[in-house]
């Protein structure tokens, strides 16, 4: 007659052939005594008829919750299948549990195996009866009576314990399996529901890559896995946890391409940079949140903004491609098989989601006979094409004659810088106010990523160093100060080091810098410095950035004046903790809230100044 058991992990129904006549010889399990054991080797394991079907019972109960094993009496079920989850690792961090209608039967099962495993009773195999428990701290296979388990079920509903449950001689229906039935169902889904299956029995050598969006998240997300690590029950190899985002320094972006000392797994927290542009060897997992920080541009609010998004189906399989480069590997999708089916196909290219002022601006001084009609690989919307157009005409690049596009003299001037154009016309200003010199550092510095380097862990010794260059007009001119710094000592390493500044993005910065300085020079712009007049910086930034302001409402929260967007700082601004009436902002970031990113303090005076008509017209809109 067949019986049926029913495993905690891995539904499905597997079959077994039935046994050899000579195992069926053998004495039953749940004789009273051990019968004259034959030599319980190596080859009599093999030659029983489960053996056969060991490399697919464990690949599926790999991958299944839960399955109901089919196999004729003395097939091997009872003894072999603790054993072979052991030995592959399944389970391992946990105790593996088999369960038995009695008391008999659980002793001698497990006098059996690990007569087997060559172990003492009660070591590595051990048995839990009434009145009777003969386990360790080594325990890793129990067998215990249906009554005991339930027992122990009534202290911990979720059997934390165990990794695998074993429901053996299932079709007996006794009275305590089939409420055992019930109440491991319900630790299996709760256990689910709250992430608690044990997962990841994986040796060292496999390294785990993880995708997530952005630094503050990775930051808090290595922390995380750092207390983590310190706790990780035996036997489960230590890891390595190892951030990985483009403002990091580079040397410690380099880190993740060394192998983790012996004994130690390297857990990755990456952004989408490890995506596509760098490979990491011996990736042999793969976490994928299916989320990413992203520009999207809405031409109606004129709103560029960088947010977390769902990533597009090309970029899951790309991510999935991350594991297992070298030998098969597994990802992880937090998200469902439905939620994936409503991702994009492909990723939307840049022209379709950015503000596309700049490539326009290209295009019209290519003299290109019509931007409106060319011919794009992806069409990007008219929207946004007018939009961007819009743009131009405000910062005075475009003439509009009768359909008629063309570039004005300073339309010409801001095509030669390879910026965004509202930071063109911002170096094109600063003669204006005296301030070239600054304008190009402060550009220079916007250009790149994040010159800063702000470890979470170390965020009082972060704030007290960079006290002494926090202006309270604002970032721009907190960046130009540690600029100045950063000069002051001619780029000395050891001072980035003190002072938290990334030493790679700075001479970047002075690398663009000395490029825009040149394109200024070609120009014949007259480059002054304004010296320790802040003043005009801030007024020569009005006088470009106008379209990014923001206003300060009777409530306290921020609107933008374009399209009358809530607003709020964002918490890495030197102007977080402080409520000035008008700043203009250089980014919009949407994460859970809309924040501006590099905020200037400037007088409502200057932006009208700087664009009457568009300021009124935006008045009246309001007021409507
Ligand atoms: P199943 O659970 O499929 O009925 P078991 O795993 O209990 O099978 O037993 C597999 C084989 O192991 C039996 O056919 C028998 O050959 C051997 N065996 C099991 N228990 C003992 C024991 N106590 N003494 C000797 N041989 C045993
Ligand atoms: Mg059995």
């Amino acid at each position: 007659m067949p019986q049926a058991g029913q495993l905690l992990r891995p539904a499905k129904r597997l079959k077994l052939a039935p046994p050899p006549r000579r195992a069926m010889l053998l004495a039953p399990p749940g004789a009273k005594r051990q019968p004259p054991a034959p030599a319980a080797g190596e080859s009599q394991r093999r030659s029983l008829p489960i053996f056969q079907a060991r490399g697919s019972l464990l690949s599926q109960l790999r991958s299944l919750d839960s399955a109901v094993l089919i196999g004729e009496t003395g097939s091997g079920k009872t003894t072999q299948i603790p054993q072979y989850l052991y030995e592959a690792g399944i389970g391992c961090q946990g105790i593996i549990a088999v369960t038995q209608p009695r008391r008999v039967a659980a002793i001698s099962l497990a006098t059996r195996v690990s007569d087997e495993k060559k172990t003492e009773l009660g070591k590595l195999v051990g048995y839990t009866v009434r009145f009777e428990d003969l386990t360790s701290n080594e325990t890793r296979i129990k067998f215990l009576t249906d009554g005991m388990l339930l027992r122990e079920a009534i202290g911990d509903p979720l059997l934390r314990k165990y990794s695998v449950v074993i429901l053996d001689e299932a079709h007996e229906r006794t009275i305590h399996t089939d409420v055992l039935f019930g109440v491991v169902k319900a630790a299996l889904r709760k256990r689910k529901e709250l992430g608690k299956l044990p997962l990841r029995e994986a040796p060292s050598s496999q390294d785990i890559l993880v995708f997530l969006t952005g630094q503050e998240e990775i930051e808090a997300m290595t922390k995380t896995c750092r207390d983590i690590a310190k706790h990780l029950s035996d036997g489960c190899p230590q890891m390595v946890v190892m951030p990985l985002y483009a403002s990091l320094p580079y040397s410690q972006q380099l880190r993740v391409f060394q192998a983790a000392p012996l004994g130690y797994r390297k857990v990755i927290l990456s952004t989408n940079v490890a995506e596509t542009s760098i490979t990491i060897a011996g990736i042999k997992y793969v976490v994928d949140t299916g989320m990413v920080k992203a520009k999207k541009y809405s031409p109606e609010s004129g709103l560029e903004v960088l947010a977390v998004q769902r990533v597009s189906k090309a970029q899951a399989w790309q991510r999935t491609g991350r594991a297992g480069r070298e030998d098969s590997g597994i990802c992880y999708r937090l998200y469902t098989e439905d939620e994936f089916e409503k991702f994009d196909k492909m990723t939307i290219p840049e022209i379709q989601r950015c503000n596309l002022a700049s490539v326009m601006l290209q295009l019209l001084a290519l003299r290109i006979p019509n931007v409106l009609t060319f011919d794009f690989m992806s069409k990007p919307s008219p929207d946004a094409v007018q939009a961007a157009i819009e743009q131009l005409d405000l910062l005075g690049a475009v003439d509009r004659k009768e359909d008629q596009l063309t570039l004005t003299p300073l339309g010409r001037k801001m095509a030669a810088f390879p910026l965004e154009p509202k930071f063109s016309k911002t170096i094109l200003l600063s003669p204006k106010f005296h301030c070239t010199e600054e304008i190009l550092t402060i550009v220079s510095l916007l250009s790149v990523d994040s010159i800063l380097y702000n470890p979470p862990s170390r965020r009082d010794e972060v704030q007290s160093v960079r006290k002494k260059f926090i202006s309270s007009e604002g970032d721009h001119v907190t960046l130009l100060n540690v600029y100045r710094a950063f000069k002051n000592v001619s780029g000395n390493k050891e001072w980035c080091k003190e002072n938290f500044v990334n030493n790679r993005n700075m001479m970047l910065v002075s690398d663009v810098r000395a490029q825009l300085r040149d394109i200024c020079l070609k120009l014949s712009l007259p480059i002054e410095s304004s010296r320790s007049d802040t003043g005009n910086i801030r007024r020569c930034l009005a006088h470009s950035l106008f379209m990014n302001t923001a206003e300060l409402q009777p409530d306290g929260t921020y609107t933008t004046v374009d399209s009358h967007q809530p607003v709020a700082i964002h918490p890495s601004s030197v102007l977080f903790h402080c409520k000035p009436a008008c700043v203009i902002y250089n980014e919009l970031l949407h994460t859970n809230k809309c924040y501006m990113r590099d905020l200037c303090v400037v007088d409502a005076d200057w932006l009208h100044d700087a664009a009457p008509d568009y300021f009124r017209r935006k008045l009246r809109a309001a007021k409507n």
